[in-house]
């Protein structure tokens, strides 16, 4: 049993990130473990838990299981859970519940609970004292072994625990079942060096390593050869890429190279404003293959709160940032985050926050209120405002924001654009798809346009989607 430990997840050293290329294997006695027998993950969290669910879905296929959409249906059920939101404990511990009705059930479904929330120490205690019946508990770490970590469960009949709070190595033989056959993520980098003080991720997932340029190269090759027209290069922050490798490899090297590949999209995220540099900014704009979309997380308009939350630019750094890229990428959108009522936001520093929201005008914004997580240096600060004074602030910056993407989709109305249609859509007749601008448009076509980018006219415009049809 190993236990998470936030202390120790939190140390930085130098010593080298190891890259493994053949730590992946299944014991033989587990081949054909789930013969005849179905799998069900449930993903919550950023596209990274995304990827990893898919690996841990390639991982229950080489173990003869099949994949079920039905939770009921299930033999293993495997939850990767995400920290980032306080409702993520109630999302764990609700979902708990309905496992345990089916095991009462159906003693001999195997349940695991992995991602972040499983690195962290007061949860994993829970599981531990209240929830034996859990299975397997891993982390974001070890997902390659899951193998052995579901063998040691069965043989052992017990929970088996095996989280790592450390730095973290490279694990290059991880197999993945994509969820799309048009669109896939790629990791570029894992972990994270900022600490920024109110997230839980540096703990989580590691320090900041790199993965080698020849090795993403080589990943995003073998997808163009298999058809794949999009990818979107994954990192908690993109923009740092290279600077844990020892060789003069940025980030803006990386997606020169990735474009020559000719994949037909390529987007990233996430992005730190502190690491956007101007030769990424030439990169982007260069290329036609790289999408005109990013992700700029501002996070507060307040220069008082980004120092409480140890972002490192201030309000006219991001401002001079966002107006950079605006003037040398022609047709960018940029979206981003922000949190609101972080302890000690005063009324001034939210009237910042809207000022900054009047000014950059975003495409769109995703917006929360703050939520402590334990073990960061933010959950200690004092947090006088009221649950009615944050939800105030979070409803009268969604105002504003929902205005700004509102008038952003209406500059559409009537345009040709080139969207891939990569799926069903809510609207019957209709598949879904996004622009260049990672602008979500509902296509009037049929299921051949499925796996194409098309020329689409915008005909008609709402908030967050749009209609259209095709043109060519
Ligand atoms: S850069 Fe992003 S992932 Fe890293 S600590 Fe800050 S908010 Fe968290």
């Amino acid at each position: 049993m190993n236990l998470p430990d936030l202390k120790q997840a939190q140390k930085r050293t130098k010593d080298e990130i190891k890259i493994i290329y053949d730590d992946y294997s299944v014991p033989e006695g587990m081949k054909n473990i789930g013969k005849d027998k179905k799998y069900f993950v449930k993903t919550y969290g950023c596209q990274m838990n995304v990827h990893d669910s898919e690996n841990i879905c390639a991982i229950l296929e080489d173990l003869g299981y099949s994949e079920t959409l039905t939770m009921e249906d299930a033999d293993i059920i495997i939850l990767n859970t995400c920290a980032i939101r306080e409702n993520a404990h109630n999302k764990l511990f609700g979902f708990l519940g309905r496992v345990k009705h089916l095991k009462d059930e159906k003693p001999g479904i195997i349940c695991g609970i992995c991602g972040c929330m499983a690195q962290e120490e007061s949860v994993v205690e829970t599981l531990k004292e209240k929830y034996k019946w859990v299975d397997i508990v891993f982390g974001t770490h070890n997902i390659h072994k899951l193998p052995y970590i579901l063998e040691s469960a069965i043989k052992n009949d017990k929970q088996e625990i095996e989280v790592y709070s450390i730095e973290g190595n490279i694990y290059e033989s991880i197999p993945v079942k994509r969820d799309s056959k048009y669109k896939a993520w790629v990791n570029i980098m894992l972990g994270c060096d900022k600490f920024c003080t109110y997230c839980i991720v540096p703990y989580t997932r590691g320090k900041q390593r790199s993965r080698l340029p020849k090795d993403i190269i080589r990943e995003v090759e073998k997808l163009v050869s298999d058809g794949y027209l999009e990818v979107t290069l994954l990192g908690q922050n993109v923009n740092a890429y290279g600077k844990d490798l020892d060789i003069d490899y940025t980030m803006s090297n990386l997606l020169s190279d990735v474009a020559r590949t000719g994949i037909k999209r390529i987007r990233f995220v996430t992005s730190h404003p502190w690491d956007f540099n101007d030769s990424m900014i030439d990169v982007i704009a260069k290329y036609d293959n790289i999408m005109p979309y990013i992700h700029l997380p501002l996070q507060s308009g307040s220069d008082r709160i980004l120092k409480l939350m140890g972002r490192r630019y201030t309000k006219e750094e991001y401002i001079n940032l966002f107006n950079k890229i605006k003037e040398r990428i022609p047709n960018v959108s940029i979206t981003t985050d922000i949190i609101v009522a972080f302890p000690g936001e005063t009324d001034e520093d939210f009237q910042d926050t809207l000022d900054v929201v009047d000014t950059c005008k975003f495409d769109s914004a995703f917006t929360f209120i703050y939520s402590p997580r334990v073990g960061t240096p933010a959950a200690k600060m004092e947090n006088p405002l009221t649950e009615e004074e944050k939800n105030n602030r979070l409803y009268k910056l969604n105002e504003l924001v929902n205005k700004y993407a509102n008038l952003k989709n209406q500059e559409y109305m009537d345009k040709v654009v080139p969207v891939l249609i990569e799926g069903p859509s809510e609207k019957e007749g209709f598949l879904m798809g996004y622009t260049d601008t990672m602008k979500l448009v509902n296509v009037e076509c049929s299921e051949k346009y499925l796996g194409k980018i098309v020329n689409v006219k915008i005909t008609s415009v709402k908030t967050w989607s749009m209609d259209a049809k095709i043109v060519d």
